[in-house]
């Protein structure tokens, strides 16, 4: 694919995606951002227009076009200067369900995941002692008749106020009685109506970013046996397709954001006269906005191929956690260029760029740190000996 056909890919929705876009302008994210309030509205306007259900089967009331598409439409979210991931859990947490939850369940909850009756936003993996080692996670839930009773902490838990469910990650038997690190983790579907201020406790983390992440607290939270995804002990491997997805959407954000950053570059390099002559006519200026644009152009490539070969049923692991790499280093090094390009108006809250930098400072870090990637490609793929 072509850098030119890349961004004329899924046109019509890239164009419904814009149009919606525009009713949310850079005024209404900066008072959010003052505010650190969740961008309800956006959301929801997304959800009823049918944006965040591009991945569920038309069977469920989704539209069933796959990863591909579902890029375009969080690129465009990025690239318009509005913010997917106050939404994006929306897309990929429910492939957890749809892969390996019963027929009970899928029918219970995709249809109403697909109109946006029901929120499934929140994704609970991270725990404050494990870190990216998700393997040592602790938060233990214990079978006592026809419920689990879960007991633990996570962390980092982003839109826990604003899901009404929660795919949760916990163990259901400890590590050291396991075979294998990766076994004794399951999968429960967690309602967060009926689980706050019954055993759930949720505690918001203010952070450089507006994203809605917080802290959960479990002290005996009872949930029903019949919400155990697929097979009890299985958990680790159900999760692992929904992390490729998560990374190549992120991935896709991430291109969206540098994107918006060559494009506010271009457009302001090319006006503001300094000298006597606008400042892009100097080469030390137009460069870097040259090289964002070349490193993007590039990362896009392999968010292309990545969500391809996830669409076409390969777990696109290596290919997935590459595109992320490369998209958020594109992001950061456009988000820099792009403050640079503005001077000291790069720092202006009213022009949306030092916002837009610390939003797209996060991917380097999370779903996954780069080191965590590079140390995968150095020992699956080179087969360099593992350090961990
Ligand atoms: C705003 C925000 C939102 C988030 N949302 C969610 C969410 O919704 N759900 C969820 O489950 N999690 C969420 N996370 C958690 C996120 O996925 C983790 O922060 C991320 O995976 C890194 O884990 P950690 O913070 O525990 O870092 P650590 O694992 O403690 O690592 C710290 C640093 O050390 C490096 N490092 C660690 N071990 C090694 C090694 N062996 N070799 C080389 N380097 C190493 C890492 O690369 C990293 O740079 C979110 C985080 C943030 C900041």
């Amino acid at each position: 694919m072509t850098a030119a056909s890349h961004e004329q890919s899924f046109p019509d929705l890239r164009e419904g995606v814009r149009r919606l876009c525009a009713g949310f302008p850079g005024a209404y994210w900066q008072e959010l951002d003052r505010d650190r309030r969740y961008p309800t509205e956006f959301v929801t306007t997304l959800a009823s227009e049918g944006w965040l259900s591009v991945l569920i089967p038309e069977e469920y009331g989704g539209s069933g076009l796959g990863l591909a598409a579902a890029t375009a439409v969080l690129e465009e979210v990025h690239r318009s200067g509005c913010n997917g991931g106050a939404a994006h859990a929306q897309m990929y947490t429910m492939g957890t369900l749809l892969r390996h939850g019963s027929a009970a369940q899928k029918a219970q909850y995709l249809p109403a995941v697909a109109s946006g009756a029901l929120r499934l936003q929140a994704f609970g993996v991270t725990e404050p002692t494990s870190g990216t080692d998700t393997t040592r996670i602790r938060t233990f839930a214990r079978r006592e008749g026809d419920h689990y009773v879960v007991n633990g902490q996570k962390i980092w838990i982003s839109r826990a106020e604003h899901s009404d469910l929660m795919v949760l990650l916990v163990r259901t038997t400890a590590r050291e009685d396991c075979a294998k690190s990766t076994d004794g983790i399951s999968v429960l579907m967690v309602d967060m109506r009926e689980a706050l201020g019954n055993g759930l406790t949720i505690r918001p983390i203010r952070t450089m970013l507006n994203h809605a992440t917080t802290e959960l607290f479990f002290d005996d939270l009872r949930v029903p046996a019949a919400n155990l995804i697929g097979e009890e002990g299985k958990g680790f491997r159900y999760i692992l397709s929904g992390m490729n997805a998560e990374r190549i959407l992120i991935a896709a954000e991430c291109i969206g954001d540098a994107r918006f950053f060559i494009d506010r570059a271009s457009a302001y390099a090319g006006t503001r006269e300094v000298f006597g002559r606008p400042i892009g006519q100097n080469q030390g200026v137009q460069f870097p906005i040259a090289r964002a644009y070349v490193q993007t152009t590039a990362a896009a490539l392999a968010v292309d191929h990545a969500a391809r070969l996830f669409d076409e049923g390969d777990p696109a692991g290596t290919e997935a956690n590459m595109a992320k790499m490369l998209a958020s280093e594109a992001s950061w090094y456009a988000a820099d260029m792009c403050v640079q390009t503005h001077g000291g108006f790069g720092f202006a809250e009213e022009y949306d760029i030092e916002r837009k930098f610390r939003e797209t400072r996060l991917y380097q870090v999370a779903p996954i740190s780069t080191n965590l990637i590079l140390s995968h490609v150095a020992t699956h793929v080179l087969g360099l000996p593992k350090s961990f």
